[in-house]
Parts: C-alpha cells; structure tokens; sequence
C-alpha cells in the first residue's frame, strides 16, 4: 500500500501547508519515509521535522532550511507515502474569458458571461440576471474551475497562474502540457502565442525557462531544442521546415513524428522569430483561410537538457519535455457522450479534435483502453494526456449571448476535463 512520490506535483510545490489532502508531501500523516535524490522543495513544516529526524536513510540529510519557507535541499525528496487515491494528480482546468470587441458592443451584443471570485463562472440568459444563489441551482449556468480568468486578466498572470508551475516540473526532468481549447474566435491564440505588445503562454514560458536553466545549469551548459508542428486533417507538418507530410512512427520513446526539425535555440528572440516563422507556414486556403486557421492544431514542443549537481555533488542529467497546444475550434466537435460523439463522426468535422474528446472520455470513465489511436493529434498527445506527466487545461470563451450554446459547451467539457487523473507517481 505504499508509493514513491517525487515531492513534486507541480502545483502543490507552491502550495499551502493546508493543500494537505491533495498533497502527500503535505500530510505528515502519510509520509513514512524518504529516500535519496536531488531536489528542492516546499514541504510543510511537519514534514520538514519529520525528514530532518529522518535518519534511517544515511544520505538524506538535509542541507539546511533556506530561509524560512521550509524550502529544503536534500539527499532525495522522494517521499515514501501512504497510497491512496491521491497519488495521482487531476488535471488543472483554467478558465478564460475574452473581452468584448467594440464591433460587437455596437451591434448590440450583450455579455452572458460572469465570472467571480477568479473561480465560478456563471451564464446568464437576461440583462440583469444576477442571482447568483438562484442560477448556481440551475444545471448548466454554473461551473468552477481551478481558476477563471476575467476578460481583464493580464497574459503574465495567465501564465504564472496556469503554466509557471509546469515549467518548474520540465526544469526538474518531467513532462508537461498546456492545451488551448474553445470555440473559433475565443481567444486560444492570443492566449498561446499573444501579440508583440502582449506575448502569451509560449512565448512567456521560454522566456521563463531561458532564465531559469541559465541559474542552475551547473556547467551554464544546456539544450534547448523545439519543434513546431501542425495537424491539418490529418496530416502532420513540420512548421519550421514545410515539406512534404511527417509520417509517425512509434518507437522506443513512444510516438514521433519522423525527420521533423529540432531547433536548438538560445534566446527567447530567436523563439520568437521562430514562432513567427512557424505560423507563416500554418496552412491557409487562401478562400477560406479564416475556417482553415480554425481547423488546424498547432503543438510546439521545447526539450530543456541540462546538468546539475545532486546533493551528493555528482553530476546529473535532467531532460523534460513541454508541449503546447493551439487546438482548432472546437465548435461542433465538443460533445460530451458516446452517442453525440458518434453520431457526428460521419460528418465532415475534425476527427482529430473528436478523437480528443472520445480519450477525455474514456479517461474520465477510467477505460483501460484509451483510443489514442483514432487519430494524429491524440497519437501524438499521448504521453501529454492521462499518462505519467502534468498537464493543464485552458478553455477559451466568448463574451457574447450568441456564443451562448458555444460557451455552455466548452464549460460543460472543461468541466468533465477536470476529472481526468494523470499518474504524477509510480505505484509499488
Ligand atoms: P482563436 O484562436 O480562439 O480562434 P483568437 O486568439 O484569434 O481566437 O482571438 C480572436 C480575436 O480576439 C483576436 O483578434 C485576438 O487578438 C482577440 N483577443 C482574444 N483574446 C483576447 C484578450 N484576452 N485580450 C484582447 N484581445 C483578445
Ligand atoms: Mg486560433
């Protein structure tokens, strides 16, 4: 009954000592024992006694508290804890509401959506409804969320509230991944890849970790490579280098995408240019480029390399992997059960995004067979989604009352995305 964790489920790092619940490294009732590794961590001032009294294991002796914060840097953190359910970790599930645009104000459209307290979001049918006791009762009209952003909410705190975390986890040698979700217009974009006056989570998150491994690369030597690629009905294209389609192959590592580029880039300009570079190559009907924009799914994925020193000063190599995702709009594609969801796979809608919902799903539904293989983007999202890796999730939402149903929808899925687990630690 017991398991190792690595003290780090990213999100509870940071967390408050009474996060205890979600958080075995939290709850001294649960930690039975450590053993050896390198890293630093927030742990709760009871187990911080507990590890310091610790001496069982010879190596794991505390280096000192730094500060006052609990923050230790030990032989190994890894915590032996009771297991419960709580050894694995949920998916974190952000909300973010864009602005109104003036056009639309001015053509008489009227905001339906309310969010308080950075947490509930609340659809409203009339002006003036805000009952919120009353509409909380009401199925559909309610939903809370790991946070929900406000259409005022900076892109900096979007990112240090959704993505920060992550890119300490990849520092520490672990996977994480972001999705953007939510109807056409919602505001996905603008979320990942941001403007030149406002860079989004990608841009923010490179710059983040640029910073962070350049502080604690022992010998100031690390890689930093990246992909871009996009999946457009169901072909995947490698966005730094366009040519013909990558076929995936799978092998040892899990799925790849064969010959795709790896660019090993050493500033956050060069990201940038090569983002830019990127979206100019993202498939474009020149009709229809406003629906095909829409269609297609852009993943950027940066592979951090490092060495560093452990506690007991030998050199270690760390590699973590983060993905992000620009999914196409989800309109017509988010259902919610079986039946809606089949019903539709004979229409022409992006099967790719289908196949997503139908893994969310069966992961929700704890299926032992998730059916990663329908499609290119869940093929490639596997090790992102319901496997050993953190993963969070940002559903974009319109303000207007015609996004109404669009925006119920997203909500109603972003809500069911919030039960999937992902295995933040090994069972014994
Ligand atoms: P999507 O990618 O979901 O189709 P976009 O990101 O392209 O949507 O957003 C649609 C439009 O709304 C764009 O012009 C974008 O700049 C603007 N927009 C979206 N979100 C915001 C925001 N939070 N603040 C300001 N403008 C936004
Ligand atoms: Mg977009």
């Amino acid at each position: 009954p017991y398991a190792m964790l690595n003290s780090t489920v990213t999100r509870n790092l940071q967390a408050p000592a009474n996060d205890a619940k979600e958080n075995p490294v939290m709850d001294p009732d649960r930690v039975i024992g450590f053993s050896l590794c390198a890293r630093k961590a927030n742990v709760s001032t009871t187990v911080a006694r507990k590890l310091s009294m610790e001496s069982s294991v010879p190596q794991t002796e505390p280096r000192g508290f730094l500060g006052n914060e609990n923050v230790l840097e030990v032989g190994k953190l890894e915590a032996v804890y009771q297991k419960n359910e709580a050894s694995e970790s949920r998916i974190l599930v952000f909300v973010r509401l864009r602005p109104m645009f003036r056009k639309e104000r001015e053509a008489g459209l009227r905001c339906c959506v309310k969010i308080v307290n950075r947490k509930d979001v609340y659809l409203t049918e009339f002006a003036n409804e805000n009952d919120y006791l009353r509409l909380k009762r009401i199925r559909g009209r309610h939903f809370a969320f790991d946070a929900s952003f406000s259409d005022s909410t900076s892109q900096q705190e979007v990112y240090s509230t959704t993505t920060a975390d992550l890119v300490e986890a990849v520092l520490q040698g672990r996977n994480g991944s972001v999705f953007c979700y939510g109807a056409t217009g919602a505001g996905k974009t603008y979320t990942m890849l941001g403007t030149t006056e406002n860079p989004g989570v990608m841009v923010l998150a490179i710059k983040d970790l640029f910073t962070k491994v350049r502080q604690r690369s022992c010998d100031g030597n690390h890689t930093v490579r990246l992909s871009y690629l996009e999946v457009y009905n169901e072909t995947v294209r490698d966005l730094l280098s366009p040519g013909r389609p990558l076929v995936l192959r799978e092998d040892k590592q899990g799925i790849i995408a064969a010959g795709l580029t790896q660019y090993r880039a050493y500033s956050t300009d060069e990201v940038i240019a090569l983002l830019q570079k990127g979206n100019q190559n993202r498939t474009t009907e020149p009709t229809r480029a406003n629906e095909t924009s829409s269609r297609s799914h852009a993943i950027l994925q940066v592979v951090v390399e490092y060495r560093v020193k452990d506690a007991s000063m030998n050199v270690v190599n760390r590699v973590g992997k983060l993905s992000l995702i620009d999914l196409a709009g989800s309109e017509r594609a988010l259902a919610t059960d079986q039946r809606t969801l089949r019903s539709l796979e004979g229409a022409n809608i992006n099967r790719s995004l289908l196949a997503l919902s139908s893994c969310i799903n069966a992961l929700v539904e704890g299926k032992k067979h998730i059916p990663y293989r329908n499609s290119k983007l869940t093929q490639l999202l596997k090790d992102s989604l319901g496997g050993v890796c953190n993963t969070v999730m940002i559903a974009n939402i319109s303000p207007g009352n015609l996004s109404f149903g669009e925006t119920q929808n997203t909500l109603h899925w972003a809500d069911r995305a919030k039960e999937i687990r992902t295995k933040a630690c090994e069972a014994n």
